[in-house]
């Protein structure tokens, strides 16, 4: 282990002036990444500004909606009644995820910042440009069955490992922030997350020192929401692929959908194409297929991870079938 100073934060800009002012330093919300990380040397923080005691923790309802504080912890969103009752896409997905334990101590803010488990990037040993920036990637003549198949570039070719994300994906979740001079701003998720493009060490669109301290939700969606995750094993494991749908279906007819996916990109996938096939089609296996045809549209294997295309496409036809059976 490095050394490091500590500082627990006061208020939420004063964090994020903290982080932006002292070079080397970084947020620590539950720290069930980054400690593994720090660990392994692959983040070496200079100074840790700890937001973990703000008073971020409550999840209040917001214009028909629900305002998640940046703190609240993973258990206690997936357990909140009106999340279970409203938004029960996203407690799957949480539920979905890590273990109970990892549950307690992780954050929303922190399970949105969340980084990649590409092999690669945790070997020190290998080049990464994540990791490295100009050292190369090892996944793309590597074993990459992990990786994604969709958005990604000759630099990058790494998942974002999260559940949460691509259910908030589908719910349209808005994430607020506080800059270090204590402007606030609000940025709609897909736009949050970034493609690795030619700096996959830029994963999100936040400046120095800002700081997440709340998502909302908006009015949940009309129709039917599941969550499915596909693994290696049943719990415990990061998505090979994932599916965040929700169907509104009206005389067998499809009123209109969304879709997101997760495990196959650099960023939580929303599916605009497959939304535009499905709304206003007919509830049947064929307008499934074409869904998911075009939400794969474009995508790359590249080798070991070329199985993903196909289970994207029937994990994306089984769950749309599920969801519009039940809407
Ligand atoms: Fe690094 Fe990305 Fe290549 Fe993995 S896929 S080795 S994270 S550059």
């Amino acid at each position: 282990m490095r050394p490091f100073t500590y500082e627990r934060a006061k208020d939420a800009q004063s964090a994020a002036q903290s982080v932006a002012n002292r070079p080397g330093a970084k947020f620590i919300a539950g720290g069930t990444n980054l400690l593994d990380l720090m660990k392994l040397s692959i983040e070496r923080p200079q100074h840790l500004v700890d937001v973990s005691r703000l008073p971020l923790n409550q999840i209040e309802d917001k214009e028909g909606g629900l305002r998640i504080g940046s703190q609240v912890s993973n258990s206690d969103l997936a357990a909140d009644p009106r999340v279970r009752q409203r938004y029960p896409l996203l407690s799957m997905a949480l539920l979905a995820g890590a273990s109970g334990q990892l549950r307690n101590k992780a954050s929303t803010g922190g399970n949105l910042l969340q980084r990649t488990r590409c092999y690669y990037f945790y070997d020190v040993s290998k080049p990464c440009n994540k990791r490295e920036p100009g050292s190369g990637c090892a996944a793309l003549q590597g074993f990459n069955r992990i990786h994604a198949i969709l958005g990604a570039s000759d630099q990058c070719i790494a998942v974002h490992p999260s559940d949460m994300a691509v259910a908030l994906t589908a719910l349209d979740a808005k994430v607020e922030t506080v800059a270090p001079d204590g402007s606030e701003r609000t940025i709609p998720i897909n736009e949050l997350h970034r493609l690795p493009a030619a700096t996959p060490h830029l994963e999100t669109s936040l400046q120095s020192g800002e700081l997440i301290t709340a998502v909302s939700l908006p009015a949940p969606p009309n129709g039917r929401q599941i969550y499915r995750k596909v693994r290696d094993r049943a719990s415990y494991a990061f998505a090979l692929v994932s599916v965040a749908a929700v169907i509104d279906s009206a005389d067998r007819n499809v009123r209109a959908a969304r879709l997101a996916l997760g495990g196959v990109a650099h960023k939580p996938w929303r599916a605009p194409e497959a939304e535009r096939v499905l709304a206003g089609a007919s509830n049947t296996r064929d307008s499934f297929v074409g869904a998911a045809d075009a939400a794969l549209k474009g995508a790359q294997g590249h080798g070991h991870n070329d199985f993903k295309i196909l289970l994207a496409k029937r994990t994306i036809e089984q769950t749309l079938a599920d969801a519009s059976k039940q809407a």
